[in-house]
């Protein structure tokens, strides 16, 4: 069992200023709490998290990741609280071993190992300190040293855990020993025959390698040397894992996997590392197609190398490799180049994936959603059925609003009932773009929906004054020509625009009976609702969501103008009207007419507003008002006056102004003139 001395020298002597102390209090804090617990070695716990921090401290890892280490299962198995640890040893400590705590309680079934990527990137995304992630990879590596201790069954369930999720993650890093010995001793887990089979086969030639190693490595060495290029080369057998795994894979017996031995040629820059390969393959000739350049196209985990395989000197293949460190070997293997610890600090609190969050079905299954997705969003990752239906949802069981957004490791469950639809409010805060155009379409059928029922009752309706049956005339064959006529291809169509506003009734009453009556007793039915039609066609002032190119008429009731709050219903046969939310005419409306609509910001028109404006009466007062009106820059359509008691004078004024400031512009100028008590919008 390695001693907290032996861990504190390691320490000092990468790091001769290190603050030993707080190791000094961790272990003896941690010494305290495990007391009594054993491991199934049979030794004191203590001994793993000793351990754990050995191997941290051989990371070269800073003080507070080796005490974190010391306490990283303090939280998960002993009496002890965060609040605790906080207390003792400070946020920086207590933040790690929380984050090793909380990726410790995910516990993983067999059925998701095909989601082993989810899980990976679920649990790099939990971490937002990256030495949590080390801390893990040490305690998984000192768990998989003594995993001969364990059960069978557990023993296999361990190792294949570590093959789908820490031996990817640890080359995700770019820690390869520890990727290695991992592979290995899963290997020898997993497959013990294959496993022994290998370690025979290495072993039986282990001299001759060796000596061969020695010869490669100097010839290599004399090549750099010629060309002052300063490097480190190690030459090793890949370890038994990849050896199997590359036999498994090429269907290759031993003798054939050629490069068992690999040479790794490590240097200080990039350009280093391309002349580095050229002498290679001066050196020895190259293998066609074996020349890999991670350098100009890096891996996910930023391991930058060139890989190529040559005829080495004895006429067999070599796969020889020149890297640039992986950037996080940089960071625990290089220190020296952080020159204050802050720089460290920044550099190990990253967002590996600032855009995306993890999250949990309740049987367990990972989604991963764009980051600030809501319940929607994952309802509509799970079934367009379900994100429809959705009308709430539980997070780590407790309910939450819709738009809750949600955070990797939340356990997401939606509550979803039947004949529920979607709703526009959604599109505020969805974030996918599933359920953004799932939401829409559905918006887009509702709305034609709705204008085929409106369009074939309007219809209905229009043909019944001329005595016409609509149904039985959209049977004949008449039927056929008007809908060719109007450019459509089915009666459906024509209809549906009908009920958009876009043709009236009357026009197709008019193209089957060619004489029409008087037309102006059947225009007045549908003008009962007051709109004003204005010249200028169609309107660009107004966007009806959903409907392109509409007739858009305003109602002369409240005279809505750009910044009023509006709605939209669609009339019998006038396209859509557009009034003021307030207005008392809307609000008797049919709700099922209703409409959403929106002012467009581009156009620039006119609209006509009506005010009063109450004042006591002079000479010269409207000349004044009027003067004041057009200073502001508005015309006057129209004004009339009313004289009420006590000689105080209501002037009607309809103003012609583009929107609801001008608005305000204007009758803050009319205020200002004299004896003018108040102007109010009518
Ligand atoms: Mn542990």
């Amino acid at each position: 069992m390695i001693r907290i001395s032996d861990i504190i020298d390691k320490v000092s002597k990468h790091n001769p200023d290190a603050d030993i102390d707080i190791i000094d209090r961790a272990y003896i804090y941690s010494a305290r709490v495990h007391d009594g617990q054993m491991r199934l070695s049979g030794e004191p716990y203590l001994s793993h998290p000793l351990e754990v921090a050995g191997i941290l401290a051989d990371m070269k890892l800073d003080p507070v990741s080796i005490a974190a280490g010391l306490l990283h299962d303090v939280i998960e198995d002993t009496h002890s609280t965060p609040e605790e640890i906080q207390e003792m040893f400070g946020q920086e400590v207590v933040h790690i071993v929380s984050g090793v705590t909380k990726i410790s309680v995910l516990s993983f079934n067999s059925s998701q190992a095909r989601q082993a990527e989810s899980i990976r990137k679920m649990i790099l995304a939990m971490a937002d300190d990256i030495r949590v992630i080390l801390i893990k990879l040490a305690d998984r590596l000192h768990n998989m040293r003594t995993l001969q201790f364990q059960k069978e069954s557990k023993r296999k369930r361990i190792a294949q855990e570590t093959l789908d999720i820490y031996v990817p993650l640890a080359a995700r890093l770019g820690i390869y020993w520890i990727k290695n010995e991992l592979g290995d001793i899963l290997f020898k887990h997993l497959y013990p025959e294959e496993y022994a089979n290998i370690e025979r086969l290495i072993s039986k030639d282990k001299k001759e390698s060796d000596k061969y190693i020695e010869k490669v490595k100097n010839l290599i060495k004399k090549k750099m040397d010629e060309d002052n290029l300063k490097c480190q080369i190690l030459g090793r057998y890949k370890n038994i894992f990849s050896i199997y795994q590359k036999m498994v894979k090429q269907n290759l017996p031993f003798e054939e996997v050629y490069d068992i031995i690999a040479f790794r040629i490590i240097l200080d820059t990039v350009s280093d590392s391309y002349k580095a390969l050229g002498l290679i393959h001066s050196l020895w000739k190259p293998v066609p197609k074996k020349i890999k350049d991670y350098i100009a196209s890096p891996k996910p985990n930023m391991y930058q190398a060139l890989h190529t395989t040559v005829i080495g000197p004895f006429g067999e293949r070599i796969e020889s490799i020149s890297k640039k460190f992986a950037w996080i070997q940089n960071l625990v293997e290089n220190q020296k180049i952080f020159s204050n610890p802050d720089e460290f600090l920044e550099n190990v609190r990253i967002d590996l994936f600032p855009d995306e969050v993890y999250v949990f079905t309740p049987q367990g299954e990972i989604k991963s959603l764009p980051k600030g997705a809501t319940p929607v969003d994952f309802a509509y990752q799970i079934h367009t059925e379900v994100g429809s239906q959705c009308t709430g949802a539980k997070v780590n069981g407790h309910i939450v609003p819709l738009k809750h957004e949600l955070e990797t490791g939340n356990i997401v469950e939606i509550i979803t009932t039947k004949n529920h639809h979607p709703s526009k409010d959604w599109l505020n805060f969805v974030k996918t773009v599933k359920a953004r155009s799932r939401i829409r379409q559905w918006i887009k059928t509702q709305e034609k929906d709705r204008s085929i029922t409106l369009g074939r009752e309007m219809c209905e309706k229009a043909f019944r004054k001329h005595r016409i049956n609509f149904n039985e005339l959209l049977k004949s064959e008449d039927m056929n020509t008007v809908i060719e006529h109007f450019g459509f291809k089915e009666a459906d169509d024509l209809i549906t625009s009908v009920g958009y506003g876009k043709i009236t009734p009357l026009q197709i009453i008019r193209k089957i009976t060619p004489k029409p009556e008087t037309e102006k007793d059947h225009e007045s039915i549908f003008n009962k609702i007051i709109v004003r039609v204005r010249e200028k066609k169609p309107r660009a002032g107004i966007i009806v969501k959903g409907v392109d190119d509409i007739l858009i008429r305003f109602g002369k009731c409240c005279q809505p103008v750009p910044g009023d709050a509006i709605t939209g219903y669609i009339t019998i046969g006038h396209g859509v009207t557009v009034h003021r939310t307030s207005c008392i005419n809307a609000l008797k409306m049919n709700p099922e007419r209703q409409i959403d609509v929106e002012w467009n910001k581009d156009a620039t028109e006119t609209y006509p507003a009506k005010i009063c404006v109450s004042s006591s009466d002079r000479v010269g007062l409207l000349a004044d008002i009027a003067a004041n009106i057009s200073k502001s820059g508005a015309n006057i359509l129209n004004a009339n006056t009313e004289i009420r008691e006590n000689r105080i004078v209501d002037s009607f004024f309809t103003l012609a102004v583009e929107d609801i400031k001008h608005l305000d512009r204007v009758v803050s100028a009319i205020k200002k003139v004299k004896l003018v008590h108040d102007v109010k919008r009518v």
